[in-house]
């Protein structure tokens, strides 16, 4: 199984060296049978071929079983037509990769505010305000006049049903707990849609509770007893907010997993961004990076019927846990003193 691996732009190619050490010592014990396929993407391959994600990776990913992508430093891309594409949105909405699960747990016993997190994200990713991928043409945003922006936000029904779905199969296997985030005390029509097909979803559920805040409420409720959410169903632009801060109160940025995944295809994901004021110092922290292709790991498991790519994604789990547990094997942004490859290279022996 080929997997095609991305580096992306600033940390990137760091942390993405370090997750293919794991990978590979989880590849030769667990004998998974996989092979890694590295294009370039981002500013460097916007320098050489003039754009961000070649149309020749773009068809790479179209035929991949799986994807592992870096960090893209999007906010110093030029225009689309100048050769500015953000890969991770145009694999969201190409790719149908319309689930972004972001898991924040507190892996040092507790989290910033001395509580402990173990909580799921899932943002729907292929629609709300986000100007890249809402529009089946142009952008969904634009200028009437110089002192005038307006952006548009869209919501479908499809979308929402498939998110919430995601979001209650995996509460059955957790907490069973779901909590909807919305505004629809202003977003009356478009979040009272989402509450429509997020209600409708719980009645396929009766074992799991549904639960419903507005998104307000929920950013201080979430630093205020992070133990009362288990799953955590929202729109684009509020899961991609709170899970920033869902994953900096369970630890760190730096320690968030994630995937953005469909019915067919999955990519592996750090939560967080290029880090350019800390690219190529050896400082990065890789557990995101690590942690989402685990994650990627289980995912292929349940798809292919392979269970020791479980057995991998568990043991991958285990190994970044020991490593957090003594300051000596951190990275420096958790108060410890390795570097990004002397980390990835801790975590690969244990696993
Ligand atoms: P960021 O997430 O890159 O960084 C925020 C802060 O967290 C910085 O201080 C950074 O040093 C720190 N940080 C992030 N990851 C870390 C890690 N692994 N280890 C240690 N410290 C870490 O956010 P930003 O600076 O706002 O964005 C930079 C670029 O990344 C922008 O172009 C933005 O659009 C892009 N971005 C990309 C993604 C993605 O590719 N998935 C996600 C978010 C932002």
């Amino acid at each position: 199984m080929k997997i095609l691996v991305l580096p992306g732009d600033g940390i990137g190619p760091e942390i993405t060296e370090a997750t293919l050490a794991v990978l590979d010592r989880a590849n030769s014990k667990y004998k998974l049978g996989l092979e890694w396929q590295t294009e370039e993407i981002g500013v460097a391959a916007l320098k050489k071929q003039g754009s961000t994600l070649p149309e020749a990776v773009m068809e790479a990913a179209r035929g991949a079983p799986g994807i592992i992508l870096g960090p893209v430093d999007h906010l110093q891309y030029p225009s689309r037509e100048q050769g500015g594409i953000n890969p991770s949105g145009e694999f969201r909405v190409k790719l149908d990769l319309f689930a972004n699960i972001r898991p924040a747990k507190s892996r040092m016993c507790v989290g910033l505010t001395g509580k402990p997190v173990d909580l799921v994200i899932f943002r729907e990713c292929t629609e709300g305000f986000y100007a890249d991928r809402n529009m089946f043409m142009g952008r969904g945003e634009f200028m009437p006049t110089e002192d005038m922006a307006i952006a548009v936000r869209k919501v479908t029904a499809r979308q929402c049903r498939r998110i919430s779905q995601v979001a209650f199969e995996w509460a059955r296997k957790r907490r069973k707990k779901v909590t909807a985030v919305h505004k629809a005390n202003v977003f009356h029509i478009s979040d009272g849609l989402f509450l429509r097909e997020v209600r409708a979803v719980a009645k396929e559920y009766p074992d799991v509770e549904l639960d419903e805040k507005i998104v307000d409420a929920m950013a201080a409720l979430l630093v205020r007893d992070p133990s009362k959410f288990d799953c955590i169903v929202t729109g684009n632009m509020f899961g991609d907010i709170l899970s920033d801060e869902a994953s900096e109160i369970s630890g760190g940025l730096g320690l968030a997993g994630s995937v953005m995944a469909g019915d067919d295809a999955c990519c592996a994901q750090a939560q967080h961004g290029s880090a350019p004021d800390i690219q190529g110092q050896d400082k990065a922290n890789p557990t995101s990076l690590i942690l989402s292709a685990g994650m990627l790991l289980e995912w292929l498991a349940a798809r292919h019927k392979r269970r020791e790519f479980s057995q991998a994604a568990r043991s991958i789990e285990d190994a970044i846990d020991a490593a957090l547990q003594s300051a000596d094997t951190r990275t420096r942004d958790l108060g410890g003193t390795l570097g990004t490859k002397a980390f990835g290279k801790h975590v690969a022996e244990r696993v």
